[in-house]
């Protein structure tokens, strides 16, 4: 039997000692970062370029499950969403500030896994933690993050950007965040039933990876740059491609083809989406968390991407008029549908 980990009630600390606490670790990296923790507001100077600015709050229960998520994924994976909406912007994150709000089930070692996943992500990306808040809750845990970018204005890259004629463009793969949480959901029901079984989590590390630890696409803004690529419009893909392609297309007042066949899926996904007698493209387009990008390119910046293993073309953009297609494998189209994953659980 392991020893039991040590627990240290939270109310021992009192607020201000578990700030103590949680920011100790803390270190500014950013010299766009002029004060962090420890006075009422952090202090950034945008060094002449343009600031963005985004948010995410995570309630256990909605958008987490303590069950199978542990803390220090939690933290991490909390971090890396918001930054991936700033990567989306064609900006590179430079601070968060972390909001929680916690109940007296949590021991303070629950808080420090939470804030050493946090502050692994800060480090990973290069991003400073310079603020926050802390307050009880009488029931689960509340992790609000925001996160703030900085780009040169013309670098910026909105969903409403995109051309007719456009080609659409995604990152990585698909589906495979979403299988990651069919894997998990079905050992912890396995679990309920009989505590005395082992999860058997063999053969999918890589989908459980996309689930539990996702990473934002920094070395896609960093391609870019290389590239000289500026995309027309782009969206990171939280929801599934079906859903960001018709942000991508009604922001841009334009319509969208997607074809199904076109869709990179990895061979972990598809047979994992098989066992559980699920269609492996339904997964792409309405799985969501992801975390890849989807954008659009000139036709003639095609050459640029050409060959790369991080893009494929999945379709393009077109009229008003024509809507939001999916094309499947045998020509035929239907109207794309943004049903997102409550609907895949059904
Ligand atoms: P105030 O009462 O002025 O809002 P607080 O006492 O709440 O200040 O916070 C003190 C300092 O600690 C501030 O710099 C705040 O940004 C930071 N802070 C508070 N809670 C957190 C947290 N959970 N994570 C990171 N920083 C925090
Ligand atoms: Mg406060």
């Amino acid at each position: 039997m392991a020893t039991p980990p040590q627990r240290t009630e939270l109310s021992t600390l009192g607020e201000f000692g578990l700030i103590d606490r949680i920011t100790a670790a803390v270190e500014l990296q950013n010299p766009s970062s002029l004060q962090g923790i420890g006075d009422d507001c952090a202090v950034i100077d945008p060094q002449g370029l343009t600031q963005v600015v985004t948010t995410d709050m995570l309630v256990e229960g909605v958008h987490f499950d303590l069950g199978y998520v542990p803390l220090k994924h939690l933290g991490y994976k909390a971090v890396v969403v918001n930054l991936s909406d700033v990567y989306a912007m064609n900006a590179e994150p430079r601070q968060i500030t972390v909001a929680i709000a916690i109940s007296n089930r949590f021991s303070l070692e629950a808080v420090d896994e939470l804030y050493a996943g946090m502050l692994t992500a800060c480090n990973a990306y290069g991003v400073d933690l310079v603020g926050g808040d802390t307050t009880s809750s009488t029931s689960g845990l509340v992790i609000s993050i925001t996160a703030i970018g900085a780009a040169k204005k013309e670098d910026i890259v909105y969903r409403h950007g995109a051309k007719e004629n456009d080609l659409l463009v995604v990152s990585g793969d698909l589906g495979g965040a979403f299988m990651g949480l069919q894997v998990l959901e079905r050992e912890k029901a396995v679990f309920k039933q009989d505590p005395n079984v082992q999860p058997d989590l063999s053969g999918f590390d890589y989908i459980l990876q996309r689930q539990l630890k996702p990473e934002a696409r920094r070395d896609v803004i960093a391609l870019f740059k290389e590239m000289q690529l500026r995309p027309t419009a782009m969206i990171d893909i939280s929801d599934g491609l079906a859903s960001e392609a018709m942000h991508i297309a009604r922001r841009s007042e334009l319509g969208v083809k997607l074809y199904d066949e076109k869709i990179p899926i990895a061979p972990e996904t598809h047979r994992a989406a098989r066992d559980f007698n699920l269609d492996p493209s339904t997964c792409a387009l309405n799985g969501g968390e992801d975390y890849e990008l989807l954008f659009t390119i000139a036709q003639a910046d095609y050459d640029k991407i050409k060959g790369s293993p991080h893009f494929t073309v999945v379709g393009h953009l077109t009229d008003k008029a024509s809507g939001c297609q999916l094309i499947d494998r045998q020509g035929g189209q239907h109207e794309l549908k943004a049903q997102g994953w409550d609907g895949l659980k059904g």
